[in-house]
């Protein structure tokens, strides 16, 4: 199922990609997996920077088991600035992605991995919903610079949405509430209690936990709570 705002991100991200693929072809830097488009005056991207990255590529796609056919772009922008005019995210967005490869206003490797497993989880379904793709993005990049046990700690003080909030659409409502540590830490849990093969199935059936893992939505939820008061 589409949502409108879902199409309105895929189509003005397909805009932006078709300009600027047209503004830099001739300042382009190919990988194994991936080509560079560095927009407007910058250094090239460092080979560490790249190397990495191609060694992310592969573990992302292993951990996940997706095959993606064509190489990806990466399309960095000189500054914030320039990423926020051109690309209409809002202010606090550190990285963007569409189905072609990822959008970054600066070189930075965790959020560059955390754009590639967006696009990568979408490939197994692009309706993936916020919660999800997002708790499995971050727990992946470990872009949030924390282990998980001081993670548990952390979310544990805030105040735990309801089952509800799996359904957020809307980003900056999410990142309003704590979306990124709270989703990580659900993705934490359910590694940590269950396993990686049941993951892979919710993203495949985001709404059937009763399928995937015996109980209800809520029951879910309240494990995870469980969990995190559980784990001192
Ligand atoms: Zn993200």
């Amino acid at each position: 199922m589409f949502n409108s705002s879902s199409i309105i991100r895929f189509l003005s991200a397909l805009i932006i990609f078709t300009l600027v693929l047209t503004a830099c072809q001739n300042n382009q830097f190919e990988t194994e997996h991936f080509i560079y488009k560095p927009v407007g005056k910058q250094s090239p991207p460092s080979t560490t920077l790249m190397d990495d990255l191609d060694s992310e590529y592969a573990r992302i796609t292993e951990l996940l088991n997706v095959k993606n056919e064509k190489k990806l772009e990466i399309i960095i922008y000189a500054s914030h600035k320039d990423y926020l005019k051109k690309t209409g995210l809002p202010s606090w967005s550190g990285g963007g992605y569409s189905r072609n490869g990822i959008i970054l206003p600066e070189y930075d490797k965790l959020t560059a991995v955390h754009e590639l497993t967006h696009v990568l989880i979408n490939r197994i379904n692009p309706d993936t919903p916020r919660w999800l793709n997002e708790g499995i993005a971050t727990y992946i990049a470990k872009d949030l610079l924390m282990s998980m046990q001081e993670l548990r700690n952390e979310v544990k003080l805030y105040m735990i949405p309801p089952f509800s909030s799996y359904r957020i659409v809307d980003p900056t409502e999410f990142m309003s509430i704590g979306g990124y540590k709270m989703s990580c830490s659900m993705i934490d849990f359910m590694v940590s209690e269950y396993d990686w093969e049941r993951l892979l199935q919710l993203i495949r059936s985001p709404y059937d936990f009763e399928g995937v893992f015996q109980m209800s939505g809520e029951e879910f939820w309240n494990k995870w709570k469980e969990y995190l008061n559980k784990n001192d």
